[in-house]
């Protein structure tokens, strides 16, 4: 693979837009970010590192975390997490509330807000917010080999104090009885989780496991099951952009996560884990430029799942 002419070609793809988009607002402590900003990793099996612009600077993961939280729940609990939240796309928003009375409670799947707060939920659940915390960063920690990484305490506040929708969605589904900890101790880890900090050479790094079938192709170290991987990975593929996910899949074809922050996640399997930032946001919360760059590389590469 001729990496320099790819990453040309992303480059002079991108160009033109590079400032579209609107940068999120509606969690005050992100709508700061300079809308400018592009980086991009790209890890392959080997370690091998292949980036772009702004690739080292941390930026809020957002929903990108719920990626991360669904394998910790999946390896933990295995089938049991599908008696708590569905795997169909939602084709709503993702702070939606609509669905959730018509399915009793149950979030149409893991990626949309209240979905991964369910996760969160049973996380919680085994030992306290504490120890999830301590879980998720350790994660975070041994995979990108750097302790660094942590929740940006401004971004967390921020969230929580904006957090009337996701707290709502959260009292809805404890209607149900689908909540299993105090809610509000639930809601201020799932606030957490969204507001770590990462850069696109860690983060893409941190999920290289999700393109060798749940096993760390470097440090060796097995994260969820072969199956488990493959349906995170289907998940991803369905329902990991909101109602955005239909035309993510037909422009990209790989499993991905956006998040508000302006990030988003790509799996391709096989090949590598590929992160990629800018922060102007289309209608559905997936980053503009973002997605431009991702069609130019598996457009260049051929890594759509689809060939
Ligand atoms: N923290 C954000 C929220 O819960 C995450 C949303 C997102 O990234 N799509 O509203």
């Amino acid at each position: 693979m001729d990496w320099q002419a790819i990453t040309q070609r992303i480059e002079v793809a991108v160009a033109p837009h590079i400032g579209t988009g609107k940068v999120a607002d509606y969690i005050p402590a992100l709508a700061r970010v300079d809308p400018c900003k592009f980086g991009m990793a790209i890890v392959l099996g080997d370690g091998t590192m292949v980036t772009l612009g702004d690739s080292h600077e941390p930026f809020s993961i957002q929903s990108i975390s719920k990626v991360f939280t669904l394998s910790m729940a999946l390896r933990h609990y295995d089938e049991k997490v599908w008696d708590r939240v569905g795997r169909e796309p939602s084709g709503s928003a993702f702070n939606s509330i609509v669905q959730l009375e018509n399915e009793k409670g149950i979030p149409r799947n893991p990626l949309i807000n209240a979905g991964a707060i369910v996760v969160t939920d049973m996380l919680v659940a085994q030992g306290g917010s504490a120890a999830f915390e301590a879980e998720l960063m350790a994660r975070f920690h041994r995979l990108s080999g750097d302790d660094s990484i942590s929740v940006d305490e401004e971004v967390a506040e921020s969230e929580s104090a904006t957090g009337s929708r996701n707290r709502a969605l959260a009292h809805f589904m404890a209607a149900f009885g689908n909540m299993a900890n105090p809610v509000e101790e639930s809601l201020q880890a799932y606030f957490r989780q969204c507001a770590v900090r990462m850069s696109c050479r860690q983060l893409a790094r941190a999920a290289l496991f999700l393109a060798f079938d749940g096993c760390d192709p470097i440090n060796r170290e097995r994260l969820v099951s072969r199956e488990n991987c493959r349906r995170i990975n289907a998940v991803m593929m369905s329902c990991g952009h909101y109602d955005n996910s239909g035309d993510f899949a037909y422009r990209i074809g790989l499993p991905g996560k956006s998040g508000v922050g302006g990030g988003i996640l790509c799996i391709a399997p096989g090949h590598g884990a590929i992160a990629v930032w800018s922060p102007g946001l289309n209608a559905s919360g997936t980053s503009m430029v973002g997605a431009i760059a991702l069609e130019e590389l598996v457009e260049a590469t051929g890594w759509s799942v689809f060939v």
